[in-house]
């Protein structure tokens, strides 16, 4: 069943390109899984933002997006479907590893996305870990390396990809930076570029922030091949 349903997504996403993102009215009208749709139904989150239907219409196709919009748009969700769809698309199992990893530059912010994520994605079987540092590094070495998902801050994440023997992220399937203008910025540049060196290049890139990153330098430092630029300003 959950092979066909699978099915059922891919057809139904080659259609995306032929729809206008606005006109998206419910999530429900999106080709997500049941498993998301009720994630989002019991956290009350019925309609998509415009950052969400303008970016998820490319992001669920599997193109790089580099997304721009204002603080309170709703850029979280607009990362965290597409994460969630990747993965149970491709059937992704505890077994396979790290497939997704979340970078953002505070620890207030890790946090904020790790409950989003775990509200939204709640009736998947995906394990996520939050890495943040604060606790001794041995002490998340062996959760860390089991983790399907980690959403971390770029200090602490490139610690364990140095130090833990244990890690392993070169099945990297999709790249998230959340605040990228941030993340790619002058004092994040030295530990951002040992992270992408760690990573697989045949990966998805997800780059979202208040603010357009169009240097190109900065994009293909990330990683970003032919991304698919979104931004927008006003409210709905
Ligand atoms: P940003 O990262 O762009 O600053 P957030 O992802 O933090 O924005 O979302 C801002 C607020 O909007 C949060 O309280 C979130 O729960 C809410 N929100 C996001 N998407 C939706 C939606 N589709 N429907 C209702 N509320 C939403
Ligand atoms: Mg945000």
């Amino acid at each position: 069943r959950e092979k066909e349903e699978i099915n059922n997504l891919k057809n139904k996403k080659k259609e995306l390109g032929e729809i206008n993102p606005d006109e998206i009215q419910s999530f429900a009208k999106l080709p997500l899984s049941k498993r998301t749709l009720k994630g989002l139904k019991d956290s009350n989150y019925l309609v998509p933002t415009k950052i969400q239907r303008h970016s998820l219409v490319f992001s669920l196709r599997g193109f790089d997006v580099v997304a721009a919009a204002k603080t309170g748009f709703g850029k979280t969700l607009a990362f965290i479907i597409p994460l969630l769809e990747m993965l149970y698309c491709k059937r992704w199992s505890p077994m396979d590893g790290l497939g997704v990893l979340v970078i953002t530059p505070t620890r207030e912010l890790a946090y904020q996305i790790f409950e989003v994520l775990k509200k939204v994605g709640k009736e998947h079987d995906f394990s996520a870990g939050l890495v943040i540092g604060g606790k001794d590094l041995k002490f998340e070495w062996n959760r860390v390396s089991s983790c399907n998902i980690l959403i971390c801050t770029p200090g602490r994440i490139l610690q364990h990809m140095t130090e833990n023997p244990e890690f392993v992220a070169d099945n990297v399937q999709m790249l998230i930076l959340d605040e990228a203008d941030q993340c790619l910025s002058m004092g994040f540049a030295d530990t951002m570029n040992c992270i992408f060196e760690e990573l697989s290049c045949e990966r998805q890139t997800l780059l979202f922030s208040a603010t357009q990153t169009r240097d190109v330098k900065d994009l293909i430092r990330a990683g970003c091949k032919n991304p698919v630029f979104c931004s927008v300003h006003e409210h709905s």
